[in-house]
């Protein structure tokens, strides 16, 4: 069956980390709404200025630009043969315009794999991480070291902390998350979609049960 996955919970829960991990493993596309803004932002597209002092003080930009965004981003041939969706939805808003979206093209979601991390475990691998601002690789400075400080291993550019991973704004997303994301897991549960995974758990155990559920669809 084709894999339509949306991957739910805080932001630091792994939920990037592993959507690489699964692209990489079974080709399914990896549809990341922060990647998306922040290409955006970078390139100072109308988009990426509406977006960017949400963005980088940690609130949500606004559901109507996230939706078109993703509606057009779901409309390539790339996301046919499946796609996981990290960071959207993220509110019940997002996530009935999605179902709404999908039932007129006769598909839906078909897994829900929800990340339960402890706040404080997502602080410290926040506070750690740095990206490639090139390939968007993924690292932690004690957990994931790139093989040469400060350099991605992919491409050789140079890692940057990103300007929403400090402590201040960190604790603002996850209010966020608390407040208006969290709800989505009772939206899904109620659709028997949700599988929940161990967050707090090392990356190699985490492939593992992810595996596992991918092949169960
Ligand atoms: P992420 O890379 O998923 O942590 O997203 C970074 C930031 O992009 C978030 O803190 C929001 O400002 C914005 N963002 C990403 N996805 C969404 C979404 N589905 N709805 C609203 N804002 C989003």
């Amino acid at each position: 069956m084709v894999a339509r996955i949306v991957l739910l919970g805080p932001p630091g829960a792994g939920k990037g980390t592993h959507a690489k991990f699964l692209n990489k493993k079974y080709g399914i596309a990896h549809v990341s709404t922060g990647d998306i803004l922040r290409a955006n932002i970078a390139e100072g597209t109308p988009l990426g200025q509406k977006a960017k002092a949400y963005v980088e003080s940690g609130q949500l930009v606004p559901d109507d630009l996230i939706i078109e965004m993703v509606r057009a981003r779901l409309s390539e041939k790339d996301t046919q043969n499946g796609y996981i969706l990290d960071g959207f939805p993220r509110t019940v808003e997002q996530a009935k315009a999605l179902e709404t979206m999908l039932e007129k093209i006769k598909s839906k979601i078909n897994l829900v794999i929800n990340f339960a991390a402890d706040d404080g475990i997502v602080v410290e691998r926040l506070c750690g991480r740095r990206v490639c601002p090139n390939c968007n690789a993924n690292y932690h400075i004690k957990n994931i070291p790139p093989k040469k400080a400060g350099i991605c291993d992919d491409c050789s550019s140079s890692l940057i902390q990103r300007k929403d991973d400090h402590e201040a704004t960190i604790l603002d997303r996850l209010k966020v998350y608390h407040e208006r994301t969290k709800p989505l897991i009772e939206f899904y549960q109620s659709r028997g979609l949700v599988r929940t995974v161990n967050g707090n758990a090392t990356i190699d155990v985490l492939q593992a049960e992810l595996a596992k559920h991918i092949d169960s669809v």
